[in-house]
C-alpha cells in the first residue's frame, strides 16, 4: 500500500483487501487495437488488456475475469446481451464482492441503463466503464478508468457493506448513476455526462463519495431480483420541425409498437398542430403507451407549463420526467417484459424505480 492509499482510506471510506471482483470484458475500444491492413480499430485479446495494466496487481484483491465470445463493437449489443450480462451476475453473485463490466463507451448507457432495472436490489457494485483510446496507446485513458473502477467496486463502508452498491458508469474521475448517464462527446475524454444528477463519486488524489445520493439496499441479506423479461417493442419518435403526418403516423401507430418514447422540445412541448394532436389521440385509442422526453439534456418535462404540454397530457401522454431516453427505453423494455396489461405499465412509469428520475 502506498501513503496516498492509506490516507484514502482513512478519508474516503474502507478497502477490502480481500475483495473479490469479477471483470466482464465485453468489448469496445478498450480493448482494440489497428488493424495494419485496413487501420481500422478490432477488438483484440482480453489477456493482453489486463497485461497492459500492471497496476492491477498492486491491488490485493481477487481480480478474476470473463471474457464474452465473441468480444464486440457496442454498436452490436442488444437486449440479448443484457440478458447474458445480467444471467452472469446472477450465476456469480455470491462470489464476487462487486463486478467490472469493460464496455464500448458508443451504448454504455443503454446497457447501464438497462442492467440498473433488470438487477432490483443491489447490494453490490456493478461498475461500467471503458475508454475513448485503447490501452495499448500511450495516452490512453482506460487505465486510470479500470483502476477506479476496480478501487471503486471493491469500496466498503464503515459497516463493510459495499459503498455503491448501484449499477454506475465510471468515466473521466466521475462515478455516475448508470442510468443518469448520456455519452455525449465522440473525441474528448469526459464522454459522458449526468446533467440531472450530480456523480456519485469523484476521483482526485481521493475518491470522494456523495454518499446522501447513494442507493442502498432495504435489506442488505436479501439477494436481488434478476429480472431478465424484455419486450422490446419500443419506438422513439424524435420531434423537429418539418416532421411529417406520415412519419408521425407510421411511429405512433406501427402495428407492432405497444410503446413510443416522444422526445419533445424544452419541457416537454409539442407542436399544437390538429393533425399531430389527433395523432396522439389516435395512438393513445390503440392503447399505445406515449411517454413523453424532453431533447434538452438537462432538465425536466412538465407538461403543465405550456398549453403545447397541456394539450398532450390531456391526449393520455405519460410525463417522463428527468429520465434520459436511453432510461426511458430500458425501463419501458422491462415494464412491457413483466407486465401484460399497459396500465400497469402507464402507472410504473410514473414511478421513480432505481433513481432515474428525481420524483
Ligand atoms: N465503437 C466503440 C464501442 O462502443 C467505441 C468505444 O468503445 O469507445 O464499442
Amino acid at each position: 500500500m502506498t501513503d496516498n492509499m492509506t490516507c484514502n482510506e482513512r478519508r474516503d471510506g474502507m478497502q477490502d483487501r480481500k475483495a473479490s471482483l469479477l471483470l466482464i470484458y465485453t468489448g469496445g475500444t478498450i480493448g482494440m487495437k489497428q488493424d495494419p491492413a485496413d487501420l481500422t480499430l478490432k477488438p483484440f485479446n482480453f489477456e493482453q488488456i489486463l497485461m497492459e495494466v500492471p497496476e492491477l496487481h498492486k491491488f490485493a484483491y481477487r481480480i478474476d475475469s470473463v471474457s464474452f465470445d465473441p468480444i464486440i463493437d457496442s454498436s452490436d449489443i442488444e437486449p440479448s446481451s443484457w440478458q447474458e450480462l445480467a444471467g452472469l451476475i446472477e450465476e456469480k453473485y455470491d462470489g464476487y464482492d462487486g463486478f467490472i463490466i469493460l464496455h464500448g463507451t458508443d451504448t454504455m448507457s443503454y446497457s447501464a441503463s438497462a442492467l440498473s432495472f433488470m438487477l432490483e436490489g443491489l447490494t453490490k457494485p456493478v461498475i461500467f466503464t471503458g475508454s475513448q483510446l485503447p490501452i495499448g496507446m500511450p495516452r490512453t485513458d482506460g487505465k486510470e478508468n479500470l483502476i477506479s473502477a476496480v478501487e471503486i467496486a471493491a469500496a466498503k463502508d464503515s459497516s463493510g457493506h459495499a459503498r455503491v452498491p448501484e449499477v454506475c458508469v465510471y468515466f473521466d474521475n466521475m462515478l455516475m448513476r448508470g442510468n443518469r448517464t448520456t455519452k455525449v462527446n465522440a473525441d474528448n475524454f469526459r464522454a459522458f455526462r449526468s446533467e440531472n444528477l450530480p456523480p456519485l463519486a469523484e476521483a482526485g488524489i481521493y475518491i470522494k463519495y456523495n454518499d446522501a445520493l447513494i442507493i442502498r439496499p432495504s435489506d442488505w441479506n436479501r439477494r436481488p431480483l434478476f429480472r431478465t423479461a424484455l419486450d422490446t417493442r419500443v419506438s422513439i419518435l424524435k420531434l423537429h420541425p418539418g416532421i411529417t403526418p406520415q412519419v408521425v403516423r407510421d411511429i405512433l401507430c406501427g402495428k407492432e409498437t405497444r410503446a413510443v418514447i416522444i422526445e419533445t422540445y424544452g419541457s416537454g412541448n409539442a407542436t399544437s398542430r390538429p393533425w399531430f394532436i389527433n395523432l396522439i389521440r389516435e395512438a393513445s385509442a390503440m392503447d399505445k403507451i406515449l411517454l413523453n422526453v424532453t431533447q434538452c439534456l438537462a432538465g425536466s418535462v412538465n407538461m403543465d407549463i405550456y398549453a403545447n404540454g397541456k394539450i398532450l397530457k390531456e391526449a393520455g401522454v405519460i410525463c417522463g420526467y428527468d429520465c434520459t431516453t436511453e432510461s426511458a427505453l430500458a425501463k419501458l423494455f422491462l415494464l412491457l417484459g413483466e407486465y401484460e396489461d399497459n396500465r400497469e405499465v402507464r402507472l410504473m412509469l410514473e414511478k421513480n424505480m432505481r433513481g432515474e428520475i428525481s420524483k
